[in-house]
């Protein structure tokens, strides 16, 4: 993978002393933590505003959109940091890490368009070491909202995002991560965690980016070829099938009504299985009864083999 330019003297005096010119002049690439952690300490000493953005990479403009978030939030001297790392703690044993989609020259030229100061592309090694004094033994846990949907379907899922979001911000020191709205209970249980451990940071959510058919952006929407395409956009049917029944009704409607009805018709795509349809009170993600305006939806549809979310407000 790419060198690693931090700790080289001559750039980082340049782009402390002139942070401008670091957007055209200087995109950062570390791959090690103990030189990521140097820098974020710089910075700190330096009172530089970080701005982070987690990925598993292989970007899209719905990562981009977070990127351009962040840049509002700290500034054109502030420093944005985007993460890029397929963090293995979080892929089920029977789920897609090994063909999950990478292109890492195509991401630095996506984070230098986008005016990323720094890439933080870190390796398996270095975050989970295996050899010295243990194999890697330590985790973070969140207990109630990674309990139902996406906790639910993939036990081990959020263990292992709370762990490494965890870790990066030891690592990146931000003041300011931006997550996507499109991981609806990530965003929920990362915020949660960052108030329960105290992290001294700001979790702000981003909305999500859509094609012009709907379908929310993913790095998995790589994987649809052919006419999955096309079915793959039951998903965004689903929520406007749901919006518009709530909203013509004029009383709550039962939410086991909604999932037969949401159920039916994704079946109906020859290639699409429902893995779960859930009604939710949007900031306890408590499962609701009867559903109305403002209840929040999520969904996650097998089309094929690919596992796609998404989720709104009604
Ligand atoms: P990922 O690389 O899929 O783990 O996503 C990294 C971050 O980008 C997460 O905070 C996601 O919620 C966010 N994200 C992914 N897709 C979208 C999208 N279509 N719109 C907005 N944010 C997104």
């Amino acid at each position: 993978m790419a060198a690693s330019l931090a700790g080289n003297g001559w750039i980082d005096n340049l782009v402390d002393t002139w942070p401008l010119v670091s957007h055209v002049f200087a995109m950062r690439i570390v791959t090690s933590v103990t030189a990521m952690q140097r820098l974020a300490g710089r910075w700190q000493s330096r009172k530089r505003r970080v701005g982070f953005v987690p990925t598993l990479g292989f970007l899209h403009e719905g990562h981009l959109s977070l990127v351009r978030r962040a840049r509002e939030i700290v500034g054109p001297r502030g420093c944005v940091v985007v993460s890029i790392y397929v963090n293995p703690t979080q892929f089920g044993p029977k789920e897609d890490l090994s063909r999950y989609p990478r292109d890492f020259a195509r991401d630095k030229k996506l984070c230098r368009g986008a005016g990323v100061d720094v890439i933080f592309a870190p390796d398996d090694k270095d975050i989970y070491p295996q050899n010295g004094a243990g194999a890697y033994s330590t985790y973070v846990v969140e207990e109630a909202l990674s309990r139902g949907m996406e906790g639910a379907s993939r036990p081990t899922h959020f263990r292992g995002v709370t762990t490494i979001v965890a870790k990066l911000f030891n690592i990146v020191r931000p003041e300011v991560a931006v997550f996507g709205a499109k991981d609806f209970q990530q965003a929920a249980v990362v915020r949660r965690m960052t108030r329960d451990l105290n992290y001294p940071l700001k979790i702000v959510v981003a909305p999500i980016h859509r094609e012009p058919d709907g379908l929310a952006m993913s790095s998995r929407n790589k994987y649809l070829l052919g006419n999955m395409r096309e079915q793959a956009i039951v998903l965004w049917r689903s929520i406007q099938k749901a919006r518009t029944t709530v909203r013509k009704s004029t009383k709550p409607i039962p939410a086991g009504e909604l999932k037969a009805d949401l159920k039916k018709m994704i079946g109906s795509e020859p290639a699409a299985r429902l893995d779960y349809v859930e009604f939710f009170e949007p900031d306890t993600l408590a499962p609701v009864s009867k559903v109305t305006r403002g209840t929040q939806m999520a969904l996650a549809v097998f089309i094929g083999k690919t596992r796609l979310i998404d989720n709104a407000r009604l």
